[in-house]
């Protein structure tokens, strides 16, 4: 598809460069016949009056014959030179175009492979529950005798893979939106307010494993859209949770300097292998669990859109990890001077 654009655009490049040559040429090819009636008009009258001078008697058509033999052989000779020019300026015009077109069309290409990756991987992603919950509902209706227990559990469990389906379609649509989701409002909010709320909506799934999360944020403005950077956290938090042994804790702190403050959020967890690391904020990347033992849900969206929004308020996630020891997520926003 894109090969077939990339020799359109270099035809359409190359007609332009010849339109422009032709011009030229043209406006050459002018200005080198009239110097040519030029100088032969020069040299007939210098002729003329050398044989006056010595009282000769012109011969007309003589003179006119070689004028004429001297224009044709002139006007051949620019023809030939503007041919061979234009020749050997469409070639290297036309190499140059077809590679000029390929630079154009590249980021075009890559957005259109990264789009069609994405509609592929989504496809994956969203197949497997629409999978399961075929399966659960044809055997339960193979099953001749299906009691209201048995329905119970078959909905619950359906039900279950429905939240997981609209959580998936929600992250989908946000994704692909290119946006936050929402018009970002920034206003100057408390960054402990929006570290509490984050940490209140993981409280119930760091019970579950009994995990505590300790909270040494100091008081700091920041002029941000809190609802999203809230987002970024429960993402962060979220992730902190479910990739830690139970019993483990997870701390959140700042760093503040003059005019900014990073947001630490640190986990005693797996930690992420090197070779991930650069990966873990593509979409749809899950590095390989099965070294650590913690087989978790997800689809590998949520670091890339918490990545989407730092990146909306000018600011990017960073990590640093150690394998079997932690990491350590975080993210430097501005401060507003206190009132
Ligand atoms: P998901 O958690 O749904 O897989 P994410 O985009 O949030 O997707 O994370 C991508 C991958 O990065 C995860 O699959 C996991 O391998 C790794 N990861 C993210 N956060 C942590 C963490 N705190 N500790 C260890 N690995 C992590």
């Amino acid at each position: 598809m894109f090969h077939s654009a990339t020799i359109r655009l270099t035809i359409i490049y190359v007609a332009f460069l010849a339109l422009i040559s032709i011009f030229f040429s043209l406006a050459w090819y002018r200005v080198a016949t009239t110097e040519v009636e030029r100088g032969l008009g020069r040299q007939r009258a210098l002729l003329d009056s050398a044989i006056r001078a010595r009282g000769m008697i012109a011969l007309d058509d003589v003179a006119e014959t070689r004028t004429a033999q001297l224009r044709q052989s002139s006007n051949q000779t620019i023809l030939a030179r503007i041919a061979t020019v234009n020749i050997v300026l469409l070639t290297v015009g036309g190499i140059s175009a077809y590679f000029l077109a390929k630079r154009t069309l590249r980021p075009i290409a890559t957005a259109h492979e990264s789009q069609a990756r994405f509609t592929a991987d989504a496809s994956h992603e969203l197949r497997t529950p629409l999978t399961a919950l075929r399966t659960e509902i044809e055997v339960a209706l193979r099953s001749p005798r299906l009691d209201s227990s048995q329905t119970r559990k078959l909905l619950k469990s359906n039900l279950e893979e429905i939240t997981k389906l609209s959580r998936l379609t929600d992250n989908l649509l946000r994704l692909s939106r290119g946006d936050t989701g929402q018009q970002l409002e920034l206003k100057p909010t408390s960054l402990i307010t929006i570290v509490s709320s984050a940490t209140e909506r993981c409280k119930k799934i760091a019970q579950t494993k009994h995990i505590t999360i300790t909270n040494a944020v100091s008081d700091e403005l920041v002029h941000v859209d809190s609802e999203a950077i809230e987002e970024i956290i429960y993402i962060l938090l979220d992730n902190a949770i479910k990739y830690s042994p139970d019993k483990s804790s997870v701390h959140i702190s700042t760093d503040v300097t003059d005019k900014k403050v990073t947001l630490h959020i640190r986990d005693q967890g797996s930690g992420i292998r090197a070779s991930d690391l650069p990966h873990i904020f593509e979409r749809f990347y899950r590095a390989d669990q099965s070294r650590s033992n913690l087989q978790t849900s997800g689809y590998g969206l949520g670091l890339a859109i918490a990545q989407q929004i730092a990146s909306a308020h000018g600011t990017n996630i960073l990590v640093t990890s150690t394998i079997g020891k932690g990491s350590d997520f975080y993210f430097t926003l501005r401060r507003e001077p206190k009132k």
